[in-house]
């Protein structure tokens, strides 16, 4: 059996420090989420984050705006927020309803509030190896390497998948912490031999059970992010069971990357409140 990754593990030793930071803040961190429409796995993530700050002593707030919202009324909610000195984050959680520019919408977010990490300002800023806030399923996973050891540097990374929010902002966290890094997408040639030669292969497609063992180097992490609800079951991206057969580690689904995207959020809104005070 290969070293299971306990996202959940990893994400509550990462609350007792925060915790101790949180005790120190002269202020209680504030969040906003805006819900656009009634999308029920967006509806299920805005639940979960909501009840994580209430437990971690954090406020937050849901802001409902229906599916027919226009973008100029969305917009003008962000602006108010960013105005609003009690709110420290705004999360307006992905994906928009279609006829929305959602470039727009994240540009308009105070950089100092953006806490998904999602701002040109604060990607740029990641790119050039200055991060301020990142994105929180890719920090995430460099929590879960560091805190089993798992080395980084020198490694062969492959990252399949090249989202704004976990493929790109992943590849160059691995190339930030030394690693020897390779994107695929859709349009890779021979998949499979390139996700073979990672030791370290991290897969956001977004397509269930997609990578098998045969795709997989043995003794290879293996980084599931994909969430999938496939006949009441949620499952990743990778087929747990089959490429458990050759991993040397691998992160399970549900309580690997999941749990650990929740608490990284978590950091990132205690860190826009310290940076205001
Ligand atoms: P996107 O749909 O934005 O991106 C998917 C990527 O996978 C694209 O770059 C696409 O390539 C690539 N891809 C699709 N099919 C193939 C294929 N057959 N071979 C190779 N590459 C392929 O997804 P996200 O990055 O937003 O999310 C990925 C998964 O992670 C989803 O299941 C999502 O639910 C989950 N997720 C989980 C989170 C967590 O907290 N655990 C947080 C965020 C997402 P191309 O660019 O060429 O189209």
């Amino acid at each position: 059996m290969p070293l299971i990754l306990d996202g959940k593990k990893v994400a509550e030793s990462l609350y007792q420090k925060l915790l101790l930071e949180l005790s120190m803040l002269p202020v209680v961190p504030k969040i906003v989420f805006l819900l656009v429409g009634e999308d029920p796995a967006s509806q299920t993530y805005v639940r979960s984050k909501g009840k994580k700050c209430q437990d971690m002593g954090l406020l937050s707030e849901t802001q409902l705006l229906p599916v027919t919202v226009t973008e100029e009324e969305l917009v003008g909610r962000i602006q108010a927020l960013n105005k609003d000195k009690s709110v420290h984050g705004i999360l307006v959680q992905l994906p928009l309803p279609a006829g929305i520019n959602k470039q727009r919408v994240l540009r308009e977010i105070d950089p100092r509030k953006d806490v998904d990490g999602l701002h040109p300002e604060n990607q740029g800023r990641l790119f050039q190896g200055e991060p301020r806030f990142i994105p929180c399923t890719p920090a995430g996973i460099v929590e879960i390497l560091r805190f089993y050891s798992i080395p980084i540097e020198g490694s062969k990374v492959t990252v399949v998948g090249r989202s704004e929010i976990v493929g790109k902002p992943a590849a160059q966290l691995m190339l930030m912490n030394n690693a020897t890094v390779q994107i695929c997408h859709s349009k890779t040639k021979d998949l499979a031999r390139e996700t073979s030669a990672a030791d370290i292969l991290i897969v956001a497609i977004g397509k269930p059970k997609f990578v098998t063992k045969e795709m997989v180097k043995e003794g290879a992490t293996v980084i599931d992010v994909g969430i999938h609800r496939v006949d009441g079951k949620i499952v990743g991206d990778v087929d747990f069971e089959n490429v458990s057969q050759r991993a040397g580690a691998i992160t399970p689904v549900p309580g690997g990357v999941g749990p650990m995207t929740i608490a990284m959020l978590m950091k990132n809104v205690t860190q826009a409140a310290s940076l205001r005070e």
